[in-house]
């Protein structure tokens, strides 16, 4: 009895003493109080509590035996051995990822005249996917492009304005090519001419030959050489993914005043001249007209890449310029011209009422939709007001021209064709003069050519010129070629097999008819498994600015989810993550916004 109240009154006041400590090891104690097999962990760790555990182990003896754990309980216990064995397996595959992405293969199979001379003309998004699911070992592999680098364009946008750095979405090409199976060839070239009946290319390399000349001139003075070298190329198979440029629609002034936003370079492009042009107003009087021309920063193109970068530059100027130069920021005036009569035409009707009240009232950018530029020059932009005819005034002028200065220019408007597309569909009579891109059949045959496919923005297809449609055809095409590969063998061996069996040589034991037969099989196989290209649309997603993002979602069947706010904006972050094609992006992408978040975005950078 004495014992059993010792124990009792010991158990009240700890109780009553530990609810109001929330120490971890506190509630160790507890516990320990509760189950006595754990009084002997806690008694050494702390010696102080061994009274009191010797007198509770003895009254412990007096009590029931515990009841087994409840399903709760048991329930998040293997939820946590679960997480934390499911962590570990997968920071083990994201180490193992980024080895194997930073290792070369070694065991490359090398090239073989047997085989045959497989060129990929591009280094963008459906050239790099064909070459990451193809099966290098069936072809002799060769790319060309005149770039030598992968660029993530959807991240693009974040780059002029520093959200993100430019290597963080690029990806060399050598650390493509040497992980392959097979060897591939990489040529630093542009591809300026096909010839489809000689099945030969015609390509141009330019490189720039420096020398330090210290003799004769001022020891720090650079001689720069260009040297430009052309050279023809033949092929068995060709691919063509040269993409597409810009399309200026022939407007005066464009090419030579605006800024794009399509390659690498643009974006550093972009980057200076913000800069320099806030460099320039921040010395001119408040009242002064250029000062206000010069913080006029217009961005022709109301689609995704518009949109996206009117976004970042909102964010640029609210987050970062107005902390440190709130007189400038204040001053700086984002307009979006648009020829239709909304932004984002590709979403639905609710989320573009969405992004354009987003835009208006939350960010201040300037929406001048149903607005058709017809001129520019080295300050302004003239631009007509498509008016509906039956919405007309008496007062209103129908062809009413306004003029828009600007400080920064940037077009982002749609695609126009290479020069190399055009060529090659001029070169093919069933091509028919295209206007809009290659015309190709539902294996991605260039039509009215043999042994030539093609994919991505140079093509005219019923797909919208997309990096997603682009990504798809790769992979149709790696697995495509790869059957054509194995047909080819099998044709090859079929023939050897028949040729031997005319010569029906004594001395060879091969049953050749039933060898023939398993071959054949194979065939029929490999031939019947021939299909066209499908494409799965995913969604689109496009971030507005303000931390704030749209998202038309669909999934096979499923219908379509329309979102827009913050949660879209962390799962539009999140999908772009997801799509990068390298571990390292991944990572370097997530670290650049971690900085941002932290530090913000460098507003005078050393590399511009
Ligand atoms: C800023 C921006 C943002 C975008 N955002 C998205 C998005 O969010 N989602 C989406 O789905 N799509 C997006 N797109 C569209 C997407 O980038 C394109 O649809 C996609 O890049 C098309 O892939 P491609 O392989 O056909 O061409 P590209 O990726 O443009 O690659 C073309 C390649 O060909 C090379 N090349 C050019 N000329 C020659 C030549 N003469 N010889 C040899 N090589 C040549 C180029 O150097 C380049 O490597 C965006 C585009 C831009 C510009």
């Amino acid at each position: 009895m004495y014992r059993q109240n010792i124990g009792l009154s010991v158990k009240l006041n700890l109780n009553s003493a530990l609810s109001r400590s929330t120490k971890p090891s506190t509630f160790r104690c507890f516990n320990a109080l509760r189950n006595p097999t754990a009084l002997r962990d806690v008694n050494s760790t702390f010696p102080a509590l061994n009274v009191i555990s010797r007198h509770y182990s003895a009254v412990s003896n007096d009590i029931p035996p515990s009841k087994s754990p409840s399903s709760f309980r048991k329930f998040m216990k293997y939820s946590w051995k679960f997480t934390w064995i499911s962590s570990l397996f997968t920071l083990s595959y994201l180490v193992y990822l980024i080895y194997d992405e930073n290792n070369p293969n070694l065991k490359q199979v090398p090239h073989d005249k047997n085989k045959k001379n497989l060129i990929i003309l591009g280094s963008g998004w459906s050239s790099i996917s064909l070459l990451k699911n193809l099966d290098t070992t069936l072809y002799n592999v060769t790319i060309v492009s005149p770039r030598d680098f992968f660029l993530f364009t959807p991240l693009l946008p974040s780059v002029p304005t520093g959200t993100l750095d430019l290597n963080s979405i690029t990806e060399p090409l050598q650390q493509i090519i040497k992980r392959t199976k097979g060897q591939v060839n990489y040529i630093e070239a542009e591809a300026t001419n096909i010839d489809p009946v000689l099945k030969k290319i015609s390509l141009k390399s330019v490189s720039v030959n420096s020398s330090n000349n210290t003799s004769e001139k001022d020891e720090n003075e650079n001689e720069s050489e260009t040297i430009i070298k052309n050279y023809d190329l033949n092929y068995d198979v060709l691919v063509v993914g040269v993409g597409a440029k810009v399309n200026t629609f022939g407007i005066p002034g464009v090419q030579k005043y605006a800024c794009y936003l399509k390659e690498a370079s643009d974006s550093s492009k972009i980057r200076k001249n913000i800069l320099k042009t806030i460099e320039a107003a921040s010395i001119l009087p408040k009242d002064d007209p250029e000062r206000e021309r010069l913080l006029s920063m217009v961005i022709v193109g109301g689609g995704p890449t518009g949109v996206e970068f009117a976004g970042e530059l909102h964010d640029y100027i609210h987050d970062d310029l107005k902390k440190w130069m709130p007189q400038i920021a204040d001053e700086i005036k984002v307009t979006v011209i648009e020829a239709l009569p909304n932004i984002l035409n590709m979403f639905d009707k609710k989320l573009i009422d969405y992004a354009e009240h987003i835009l208006i009232d939350e960010t201040s950018i300037n929406l001048q939709t149903k607005t058709l530029v017809q001129n520019v020059d080295q300050s302004n932009v003239y631009a007509k007001l498509v008016t509906d005819k039956n919405n007309i005034n008496e007062n209103q002028n129908q062809n009413q021209i306004i003029k828009i200065p600007y400080g920064v220019l940037v077009w982002a408007t749609g695609n126009g064709q290479r020069e190399i597309t055009n060529n090659l569909i001029q070169a093919i009579p069933s091509q028919n003069n295209s206007k809009r891109g290659l015309l190709v059949d539902d294996c991605l045959n260039v039509i009215g050519a043999n042994d030539i496919f093609a994919f991505g923005d140079c093509t005219f297809t019923n797909y919208a010129p997309t990096a997603q449609v682009a990504y798809q055809q790769g992979i149709y095409l790696a697995d495509h070629l790869k059957s054509l590969a194995k047909i080819d063998i099998l044709n090859e061996k079929l023939s050897d097999l028949n040729i031997l069996k005319q010569k029906n040589l004594p001395e060879t034991n091969i049953n050749y008819n039933k060898e023939i037969k398993t071959l054949s099989k194979k065939l029929i196989n490999y031939q019947n498994s021939l299909h066209g290209f499908t494409y799965h649309h995913m969604g689109s997603l496009a971030y507005i600015g303000s931390d704030k993002a749209i998202a038309d979602l669909s999934w096979k069947d499923w219908q379509t989810i329309s979102t827009g706010g913050i949660m879209t904006f962390v799962f539009w972050r999140t999908a772009y993550v997801s799509m990068c094609l390298s571990m390292r992006n991944k990572v370097l992408v997530c670290l650049d916004w971690f900085k941002v978040g932290l530090f913000g975005r460098d507003l005078n950078p050393r590399d511009t």
